[in-house]
């Protein structure tokens, strides 16, 4: 009953995940400075800081940048439920597991929602989202620019063009691409843009940076009924500024330290630099899994999502009991798929500071180990090798154009 609960020892995982990533040594420093209460001038001087350095990360000028005190799937409702209203149609494109969750917190707020699918490891085709807002009035095109559940990127030129034609906002889920690939907000003329801390930022979960237009702000100002979320809602922070800051929520304080220094980390790498990369131990991953015989699950490699590499699981070999050996082993953790890809697919993250080189050998060598183990052959150090030659710029060109 009174058996005592022993001291907090977490093992020292290497995280290779779709999130969390792991994280600096300086983030978990910052973590550890004394707490300050939220309404302290001190407190919200640090917190002016947070917005600049938000700002710079996700290109945008725009005033209402902050980072929302919920995990990921917080910012997508924030994001979706701020603008819509009884009466309203938006559309969500629909090709994974995280975009198919904006269109479920979508469905419920009383707003009409379209789906536009597409196929699990493919990008949403924008000539159907034009096909189904054609004639409509929409409020917003939704969609994942990372779809993390099969590691999908889609380019966001052409559905800020359907979403121009048919007078919509765009809102964006940047969670598992933000400081990984390229992404400028106001040059591509996003109205929401949200993300995660977790993952490319290499911060602790649990916060959802968002930045928001004017044409939002207005939009917001504009409508008749509240928003359906007190939590969410974004009216007292927008007026929250400029004005006496007043008492909200409270914040975590600890949290926000640990963003503030990943996003100091993120810009003095600088964001060229960081996504190149993040390109670099992908491109050397990808070498290494096609060496070893390995297939991955996007079959275009322009759509290959940098941060998150799908490999299809090879007959033979049983998902969880190679995941399991890999952490039990090595401390190594990858992830299975999840919904409809699950059992058939591994995902492995190269996210902020889990990017490295040094990771991307070790998991292939580890990943040779298990294969062998557990009965698959695998040509002897074809992985790492082929990894290296990438690394080195000998080696052919990533499958550009060799599958289809
Ligand atoms: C991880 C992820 C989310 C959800 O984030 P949580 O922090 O788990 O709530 C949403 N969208 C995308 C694209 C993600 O990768």
């Amino acid at each position: 009953m009174n058996e005592i609960i022993g001291e907090l020892l977490p093992p020292a995982r290497l995280m290779m995940t779709p999130g969390p990533s792991c994280m600096d040594p300086r983030v978990y420093r910052a973590m550890s400075a004394p707490l300050v209460g939220h309404m302290d001038p001190w407190f919200i001087e640090m917190m002016n800081d947070v917005q600049v350095l938000l700002r710079r990360v996700f290109q945008t000028k725009n005033r209402v940048t902050y980072p929302v005190s919920a995990s990921g799937s917080g910012g997508i409702e924030a994001a979706v439920l701020n603008p819509l209203e009884e009466g309203d149609e938006c559309i969500v494109c629909v090709n994974g597991m995280f975009s198919e969750r904006m269109a479920v917190i979508a469905e419920r707020s009383p707003a009409k929602v379209i789906r536009v699918e597409g196929e699990l490891g493919r990008t949403v085709d924008p000539e159907d989202v034009r096909r189904a807002g054609k004639g409509k009035k929409i409020k917003f095109v939704g969609l994942a620019q990372g779809e993390t559940s099969t590691g999908v990127v889609q380019r966001l030129e052409n559905y800020r063009k359907v979403a121009d034609e048919l007078g919509a906002l765009l809102i964006v889920d940047t969670v598992a691409s933000l400081a990984g690939i390229p992404l400028n907000v106001d040059r591509e003329g996003i109205d929401i843009c949200f993300s995660g801390t977790q993952k490319a930022i290499s911060a602790p979960p649990g916060m959802a940076p968002i930045t928001i237009n004017s044409r939002v702000e207005d939009l917001i100002r504009a409508r008749k009924t509240p928003v359906e979320s007190w939590y969410f809602d974004f009216t007292p922070i927008m007026t929250m500024w400029g004005s006496e800051r007043t008492y909200h929520h409270t914040p975590p304080v600890s949290l926000i330290y640990g963003l503030r220094e990943a996003l100091r980390i993120v810009l003095e790498e600088g964001l060229e630099t960081r996504w190149e990369r993040h390109l670099r131990n992908q491109q050397a991953l990808i070498a290494g899994i096609e060496a070893m015989g390995l297939e991955l699950f996007v079959s275009n490699p322009a759509d290959r999502l940098v941060t998150v590499t799908a490999v299809k699981i090879p007959s033979g070999l049983e998902d969880g009991k190679v995941r399991q050996q890999l952490l039990n082993e090595f401390n190594l953790e990858i992830a299975g798929g999840i919904g409809k890809t699950k059992g058939k697919i591994w995902r492995v993250g190269l996210m902020g500071y889990s990017s490295q080189n040094t990771n991307v050998l070790l998991f292939l060598a580890a990943l040779e180990k298990v294969m062998l183990d557990q009965g698959r052959h695998v040509p002897a150090g074809a992985g790492v090798a082929a990894a290296i030659r990438s690394y080195q710029g000998t080696a052919q060109p990533v499958a550009v154009g060799a599958r289809k």
